[in-house]
């Protein structure tokens, strides 16, 4: 006999895996959104410093984390929420806000664990098509809000798309939600947004008990590795019910110490975003130069549709053309597997890699 596993489990969709992890050493990994650049040298010296205590628990209260990030932001430590990495708060309101009956609105295509809130809990999941811009269409997600709704999650920059839409429009959307619905503003790139200031989102919290903003270290300050995001929030409401559905240590030693490292090196931050605005603006040449325009970005990543040859489908040509990128050694991240085929979602990477990128795509056209 098998082992019989809940219904959950036939719900809940595999996380698609990056072909990357059993390849040789001078592939160009653009698949994933990760910083091209290492860890800052002082944040790698304060993970190894905190290894020799490694037989205690973490601080189960992020302390450090949480004042830090209190101070940077203004936003009371009660007020944020830590966790291993910000899938894992994300995963956590979906436990803590959801249940059979109850209603999840969100834009697709968006960042592809939304779908694991409604798979995991049972509820009903309403995905609101994007613009024509590729851009979230907030007055249909208004639409869709019923009395069964309790969160609302708006991705900005989304992913895959690389689009950001304007603050005004998202405080004319948080107003207008009733103040019972949860709202995640998902802001895992909003450090590469020029539009606006990362930290301007943040007023609305003021006004806003049931805003949620999701951050994470792992962009811009390059810590995927080590797991850790945090939420800002409007009430400490949020942080004490994604805390009662978690394992009490849910942001390891090191990612504690490397992110309260990481958030004393500010500047170091703002020249990554700015090499990121370089890459963006050469990528964007290169692929005008084949004919190729992306959407409008505001994250780490170009989206962009593929041109097809002659008597071939879109999602045929994004085969042809990952396939042969993944043999010249360049993994990116298929529109297929993202809601869009024909589509590419491409990482910035460092100047060689994104030349190499280039140089490939012109040979596969
Ligand atoms: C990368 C990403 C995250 C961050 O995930 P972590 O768990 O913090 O690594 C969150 N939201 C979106 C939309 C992302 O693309």
């Amino acid at each position: 006999m098998a082992i019989e596993f809940s219904a959950a489990v036939s719900r809940i969709p595999v996380y698609p895996a990056a072909a990357a992890y059993a390849l040789p050493e001078d592939v160009a990994l653009l698949a994933s959104n990760e910083s091209p650049e290492p860890p800052l040298e002082p944040v790698v010296a304060a993970v190894q410093a905190i290894l020799t205590g490694v037989n205690r628990y973490p601080d189960p209260t992020n302390a450090k984390l949480r004042g830090a990030l209190s101070d940077r932001y203004e936003v009371p430590a009660s007020r944020i929420a830590i966790g291993n990495g910000s899938c894992d708060i994300l995963l956590a309101a979906g436990e803590a806000l959801l249940e059979p009956g109850a209603e999840l609105v969100y834009a697709w295509p968006s960042f592809s664990v939304y779908p694991h809130l409604a798979a995991a809990t049972g509820a009903t999941q309403v995905q609101v098509a994007l613009n024509e811009a590729q851009e979230h269409d907030l007055d249909a997600m208004l639409k869709e809000i019923t009395a069964a709704t309790r969160l609302a999650i708006v991705c900005n920059p989304n992913n895959p798309t690389s689009t950001a839409i304007p603050l005004a429009d998202i405080t004319r959307f948080v107003e207008q939600v009733p103040k019972q619905v949860c709202v995640i503003l998902d802001e895992a790139y909003c450090e590469y947004n020029t539009l606006e200031d990362p930290d301007a989102s943040i007023d609305l919290l003021k006004k806003h008990p049931n805003l949620v903003l999701l951050r994470t270290f792992s962009k811009v300050y390059g810590l995927c590795g080590l797991r850790v995001g945090y939420a800002l929030c409007g009430s400490d409401a949020f942080v004490t019910a994604v805390n009662q559905v978690r394992q009490p240590f849910f942001c390891n030693a090191a990612a504690q110490a490397a992110a309260v490292e990481s958030l004393k090196h500010g500047d170091a931050v703002q020249a990554r975003v700015e090499r990121a605005i370089v890459a963006r603006l050469e990528l964007e040449d290169g692929l005008g130069e084949l004919g190729i325009s992306a959407a409008a970005s505001q994250a780490n990543f170009a989206w962009f549709d593929l041109p097809a040859r002659e008597g071939e489908e879109p999602g045929e040509a994004e085969k042809r053309i990952v396939a042969g990128l993944t043999e010249k050694g360049v993994l990116v991240r298929s529109g297929a597997a993202l809601g869009r085929p024909g589509a590419l979602r491409v990482t910035y990477g460092t100047p060689e890699q994104n030349a190499r990128f280039l140089g490939v795509l012109r040979e596969l056209l």
